[in-house]
């Protein structure tokens, strides 16, 4: 791992980790399209914290990113927009 990329985290810029990590076993097919590439997420209600650190020379440095969600997560196809977040439950239910 690289651990340089972590201490280097000089910019001011905001950058949001993705919320969730999942770990497919098995590949999302849309079954309209059979779309396998693109797809995306609609976080409903989700409140994103970013802690900062402020420095000698008053910028702010963010730290830390936390993401609380509240509302449903709902997972679509990125080509046809069909809601396949049944589809994907069930792919990554299980372990993770
Ligand atoms: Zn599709």
């Amino acid at each position: 791992m690289n651990k340089k990329q972590l201490s280097s985290f000089k910019t001011h810029k905001i950058t949001i980790k993705k919320p969730f990590k999942f770990s497919y076993k098995e590949k999302i097919v849309c079954p309209y399209c059979q779309n396998t590439e693109d797809f995306y997420e609609v976080i409903e209600n989700a409140t994103f914290i970013v802690y900062y650190v402020q420095n000698d020379e008053g910028m702010l440095e963010p730290i830390e990113e936390d993401v609380e969600v509240l509302g449903p997560v709902r997972f679509f196809c990125g080509k046809c927009h069909a809601d396949l977040t049944l589809l994907k439950n069930r792919i990554t239910s299980g372990k993770e």
